[in-house]
């Protein structure tokens, strides 16, 4: 894969950072558009941005990586660790031979630290919890071009609605916008490219912001192989900018709960579902249905108004959680709700959803065995997951496997497979 004609033009807005990629897969135009703030201008040699937003996408063309451009020498460097990861995630994947024109001349970080900001639980408790003086946010970033479904209305509603939360919270919200999806969009799982896309754009506004928080998804005890995560995105920091994955304290719960305690103003805007072309919740989706459990548990559902008020239960039951992250998120929640009255039958659904999950009905069952026979599916077993869909998947399928039949999902190859080591010892000295 090769990434040329790296520029950066002034435009009405800011600046613009733009760059060729041509790879087996085809050719695009790759551009980041900067809002400049307060007489901001871009650094604009470095071409860490287009760095970052391409290691993915080469490895799944199974290309090596040319940027006919100056390259930080910090993001560089650290993109061997991110590389380990996905090669180590994924077994087709392997690691490409990166060059560069060199590296650049360092910059002093700008002042402003940014946060990405889409509304959902993440984002709004990593825009409104308490920080070091020096790691203070001063800015929000509300992407354009990430949300797969959105029109132009419903875009230019979430810009407004990103704003009126900005007011509310007291940063300026800054809007970006870039066609960096398209490298990954059909490809791979959105959820594999997200960490590296996020650390992209962050790179992109060098020039603005000297550090940029990505909201975390993963608790701390929920970390498994995953493209957003705080092992990824700060390996991408150049010399001028910082990328902070933010805390790994809080699970899903604990966010929705901080949100209810301490910001009930800010959840009639909490926004997480993707499902939909809206600029509220579709209330029907895992993503949608877990948040709203989350919300009963803290007794706000009835505030957070961009969801329907009713948990509709029988579509809890129906759910059928995969990866252990996902069942983990159930779990949390089962716990959060009691057994009393309303809060008590959500959790009697939620648990019903886990059961059958891992032990489904004899119709499910029956079913799934016939696809397995049919040649649909690669194994019987009720948790078993396409790992093609993605790095969570495959690990999931890899414990499953190593647990319940005591070998590893990918059969082990006669030859010696040879580890990915891209580490190198120092020469030995004198
Ligand atoms: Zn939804």
């Amino acid at each position: 894969m090769i990434v040329d004609r790296v520029t950066v033009a002034e435009t009405d807005e800011g600046w613009l950072r733009s760059a060729r990629v041509t790879g087996r897969s085809g050719e695009l135009t790759l551009e980041f558009h900067v809002p400049a703030v307060d007489g901001s201008t871009p650094h604009t040699e470095d071409a860490a941005a287009f760095l970052a937003a391409t290691l993915l996408p080469a490895m799944l063309d199974g290309e090596d990586l040319r940027v006919d451009a100056p390259v930080s020498a910090r993001t560089l460097s650290g993109s061997d660790e991110v590389v380990t990861a996905f090669t180590r995630w994924d077994h087709r994947l392997r690691p490409p031979t990166i060059t560069t024109a060199g590296p650049v001349e360092p910059r002093p970080p700008a002042s402003a630290t940014g946060c990405c900001f889409s509304r959902g639980a993440d984002s709004m408790v990593s825009a409104v919890v308490e920080r070091a003086p020096a790691e203070t946010l001063t800015h929000l970033i509300h992407v354009v071009g990430l949300e797969p479904v959105h029109s132009p209305a419903t875009q230019a509603e979430e810009i407004r609605l990103a704003r009126h939360v900005g007011d509310l919270v007291g940063l300026p919200v800054v809007v970006p916008r870039t066609n960096v999806r398209r490298l990954t969009d059909g490809r791979c799982d959105w959820a594999d490219a997200h960490g590296a896309t996020l650390a992209s754009l962050a790179l992109a506004t060098d020039g603005l912001f000297g550090r940029v928080v990505v909201p975390s998804t993963q608790a701390v005890d929920e970390i498994v192989p995953f493209g957003s995560s705080p092992i990824l995105e700060p390996h991408l920091s150049s010399e001028s900018v910082t990328v902070v994955h933010d805390s790994v304290s809080l699970d899903r719960v604990g966010k929705v709960v901080l949100l209810a305690r301490d910001r009930p103003d800010l959840l009639p805007h909490l926004k997480v579902c993707w499902a939909e072309d809206r600029p509220d919740n579709c209330g029907r989706c895992g993503k949608c249905l877990l948040t709203m459990c989350a919300l009963q548990a803290a007794d706000a559902l009835h505030l957070a108004t961009g969801f329907p008020d009713r948990i509709p239960l029988e579509e809890i039951r129906r759910l059928r959680p995969a990866p252990i992250q996902s069942r983990q998120h159930w779990v949390a929640v089962a716990r959060a709700l009691g057994a009393d009255g309303d809060r008590g039958a959500t959790r009697g659904a939620v648990l019903e959803a886990l059961r059958r999950a891992a032990r489904p009905g004899p119709r499910e069952r029956a079913l799934q065995w016939w696809e397995f026979l049919r040649g649909r599916r690669a194994d019987p077993a009720p948790s078993w997951k396409d790992p093609a869909r993605g790095f969570e998947w495959r690990h999931h399928t890899e414990m499953l496997s190593l647990m319940q039949r005591g070998r590893p999902a990918r059969p082990i190859s006669p030859q010696a497979e040879e580890p990915t080591v891209l580490a190198r010892a120092r020469p030995r000295g004198d």
